[in-house]
């Protein structure tokens, strides 16, 4: 099957080169659009394309707003601070994720616990979250805290793995019935619909990454979405540096960040945003396209769940046991076809040992024999 497989993945990509997981591609306006931001010399946090990118980007999701930071970290460090996680609280978030969506939990000087996914989703499963809060949850003082920790639960933050809506009506269902606000990392997930709905705009808040290895990319950027203008008025505040609208004067309220995305990166943003809906349909159709080699191998490759329009950002095949995916590490690797295994789950690293989680079941199945495989977009 792995020759096999490798054969299959040169003949989509026709080359006998290496072939990475996922490498941009510029086929549009951007060198059209770098240019003129040159010219301009408003490469900073001032200028038209940075507003530009943000109304394009709340167009295309629905989002009423839509704030540009300069990546998907520091758009997570907002929208947390913004949802009211404060130094000593907690935040469930997934073992399964890349280690930004701890890290930001950490800089608010909040804990993440860890709460297991679904199998179906690769997401935040909506039976353990509400299985932790009958277990731990305990309403006092206006909020919901931790009995087995004593601290206040502030925040859930599910992830939507490799571009597939995680289980959103559920988790809303639980966390508004316990009165968390959710905060949604859709890093991966531009472009993935959940019955209809763009992932990010579900909760109070909603981040993207543009990241060089997501579906499209500013070099280095995000964005923070919400419906509430308020909460995007303070986001772009707060990422400002909180200063103070003035002609000349320069006074800040607060302590603010410098997570502003440059003029720049958001030129390269735009261009990439008007190829974003044919990279989806090139990324849906190569999914098709593993699903059937799957099929025809006795192969298992991991679909969308039902009612999500996934943007398919990584595909990923689910091997029998962790020896044989080793294996088909090894030999895709040694190929020239790059394939990578699941993250570390988050308990497992150093920083996080000490975090609070349940059984992690799925997780530890999953982390054992999932393996990303090229998904760049073939045209
Ligand atoms: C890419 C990514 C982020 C944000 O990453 P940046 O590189 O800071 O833009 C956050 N969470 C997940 C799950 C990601 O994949």
């Amino acid at each position: 099957m792995f020759d096999r497989f490798v054969d299959f993945v040169r003949e989509i990509y026709q080359t006998d080169t290496f072939i990475p997981l996922h490498e941009p591609r510029f086929a549009g306006n951007e060198k059209q659009y770098l240019l003129d931001v040159i010219d301009s010399t408003f490469v900073s946090s001032v200028g038209p394309y940075v507003s530009e990118f943000e109304t394009k980007i709340g167009e295309y999701t629905g989002a009423k707003h839509a704030v540009a930071t300069v990546n998907g970290t520091a758009a997570l460090h907002i929208a947390l601070l913004l949802a009211g996680v404060e130094p000593g609280d907690e935040v469930i978030t997934q073992a399964v994720t890349f280690v930004a969506t701890c890290n930001a939990i950490h800089y608010c000087g909040a804990e993440p616990v860890f709460v297991d996914i679904d199998a179906a989703t690769l997401g935040l499963s909506p039976t353990a979250l509400s299985n932790f809060l009958e277990c731990y949850g305990e309403r006092r003082d206006g909020g919901i805290y931790n009995k087995s920790s004593g601290k206040r639960i502030a925040a859930c933050l599910p992830m939507h793995t490799f571009g597939h809506p995680c289980e959103l009506t559920g988790l809303l269902k639980v966390c508004d019935g316990h009165g968390i606000p959710l905060v949604e990392d859709a890093a991966e997930a531009l472009g993935s619909r959940l019955n209809g709905q763009h992932c990010g705009t579900f909760g109070k808040l909603g981040v993207l990454s543009f990241n060089g290895n997501k579906i499209i990319t500013t070099g280095g950027g995000g964005m923070i979405l919400t419906d509430d203008e308020d909460l995007a008025r303070r986001a772009k505040h707060l990422t400002t540096t909180a200063k103070m609208p003035h002609a000349w004067k320069f006074a800040h309220d607060q302590i603010g960040y410098n997570y502003r995305m440059p003029n720049l990166n958001a030129a390269l943003g735009l261009a990439q945003l008007e190829q974003l809906p044919s990279f989806v349909e090139c990324k849906r159709a190569l999914a098709e396209r593993y699903r059937d080699w799957a099929q025809a191998n006795g192969a298992h490759i991991f679909a969308e769940p039902t009612s999500a329009q996934s943007n398919y950002w990584l595909n990923a095949l689910l091997l029998d046991d962790m020896q044989q995916r080793d294996a088909f590490l090894e030999y895709s690797n040694a190929q020239g076809v790059m394939t990578r295994p699941l993250w570390e789950l988050m308990p497992d690293l150093p920083m996080y040992q000490h975090c609070q989680r349940d059984s992690l079941a799925q997780s530890r199945y999953l982390a054992d024999r999932l393996v990303n495989v090229p998904s760049s977009v073939v045209l």
